[in-house]
Formats: structure tokens, sequence, C-alpha cells
């Protein structure tokens, strides 16, 4: 989850106290499309002091926070809590949504995040390029060496058939270790197919898998991207690599 590697929320002064509705149709910084989720389904609020406040604003689904000793969840109508706490709106599974408080908080990373998915998906490119480059030249090595055994084999005078045929068979293993070895139409497909299983939608409420394409493109195509950012509130990006 990228945004939790963010560093803590900071507040220029005469920022306070910051409003935040959750849902829909919410202020939060990400979209949420979500179908257990209200339009209007919860609030956080920070007050004059920095304390952080959640409360639900009379959801169908409900508003839960996690437990972090013991991990079990609770639903709230109002509730202080901290930057790290983590809300679930409506149920606990595709139907709802969840994320920190501080990720509602936080301006739309969201552009930032997807750069950072590119700059990934181009080192990955490189090492599966290199890893195929290995393979092919593993490929060439053998079909070398199963021409050479054959050529001799052809060359030798008749009478050393044993030669020969041992010659012939060192051929054939060879050729048939070629098949196996590396086989580029298959090998692009696996490479493809890892990449596509990589990365997930920055959006904390998405969390779609995203092909090679939609990175290179900077799009989700679960959630369209959309971000709302958020310029009265700034968020120290410290990213730990
Ligand atoms: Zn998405």
């Amino acid at each position: 989850m990228p945004y939790a590697e963010l560093g803590a929320v900071n507040f220029a002064p005469g920022q306070l106290p910051v409003e935040i509705i959750l849902g829909k149709e919410g202020t939060q910084p990400f979209a949420i499309e979500a179908t257990g989720v209200s339009r209007q389904h919860a609030k956080i609020t920070i007050d004059q002091n920095g304390q952080w406040f959640l409360e639900d604003l009379g959801s169908l689904n409900g508003t839960f926070v996690r437990n972090e000793h013991d991990g079990s969840k609770h639903r709230v109508s109002r509730l202080a809590i901290t930057p790290m706490t983590f809300i679930y709106l409506g149920p606990d599974n595709s139907l709802g949504c969840k994320f920190y408080a501080r990720q509602a908080v936080v301006a739309g990373n969201f552009t930032a995040e997807m750069q950072y998915l590119v700059m990934r998906d181009q080192e990955v490119e490189e090492d599966l390029k290199k890893q195929e480059q290995k393979a092919l030249l593993l490929r060439r090595i053998i079909s070398g060496l199963t021409l050479i055994a054959l050529g001799v084999s052809f060359l030798l005078p008749k009478e050393q058939t044993d030669l020969k045929m041992n010659l012939l068979r060192i051929g054939t293993i060879l050729s048939s270790l070629y098949t196996i070895i590396y086989n580029p139409q298959t090998g692009r497909k696996k490479i493809v197919e890892k990449r596509n299983r990589l990365f997930d939608c920055p959006n904390p409420c998405c969390s779609r898998k995203l092909s090679s394409q939609d990175v290179k493109a900077m799009q989700c195509p679960g959630c369209k991207g959309k971000v709302k950012p958020n310029p009265r509130i700034q968020s120290s990006t410290t990213r730990k690599s």
C-alpha cells in the first residue's frame, strides 16, 4: 500500500480545523466507487489542537475502525482517531472501501504514485530483457554445438561408425534441449503476464491490478485515477524505498 509509506501529515499555521467528508461524493482525495459506500458516508475532522475525529454520517452500511492490537473491527458513530487508524466504510469486502485515515487527508498523490510505478515498470522491463538476452545467448550456443556435432559426424570417414553414431546422438539431445531452453513466443507471453500482475492501482479504494499498458498510460481503468488534490493540506513525501 504505497500511501502508508508516506510520512506524517503536517499542517501550516492557520490550516486547522480541517474537515473531510468521506463517500462516493465526498471530499477525500481519492475516488470511491465501492457500492457499499454512501454518497456522504463519514467525516474526518482535525480540530484546532490537531486532534483527529471520525464520525459516521448516518451511512447505510456503517463505519468501522480496526483495533491495532488484535485486528478486530468496531463500528463507530464518533471516535477520536490517529492518522494511522485503519478505516472501513461499509462491508469489509469489494463492496466496501478501506484506508488509513491519513490517506483521506493528504493531497492526492495518485499522479506521483503512478510516476513511481512507471519508473518501477521500466526497471522490471530492463531486468526481463536481460534475462531474455541470456536465454537467447544460451540458445545460440546450443544450436552452434548441435551444428558442430552433426557436421563433424558427416565429415568423419565411414569406418568411424561408433563415433559417428555418438555425435548424431549428441546432436539430437542438443537440439531437443534447444527447444526446451527458451521459446521466444511463450517467453514473451510469460513476461507480459508477469508484468501485468506486478502493480496495484494507487487509489486505496480501488487496488486493481494494473497492466503494463495502464501504468504507461498512467491511468487505472477501474477508478479512472480520479483524484481530487486538496491544496490546503501538505504532506511530507519521504518514501522508504
Ligand atoms: Zn484504480
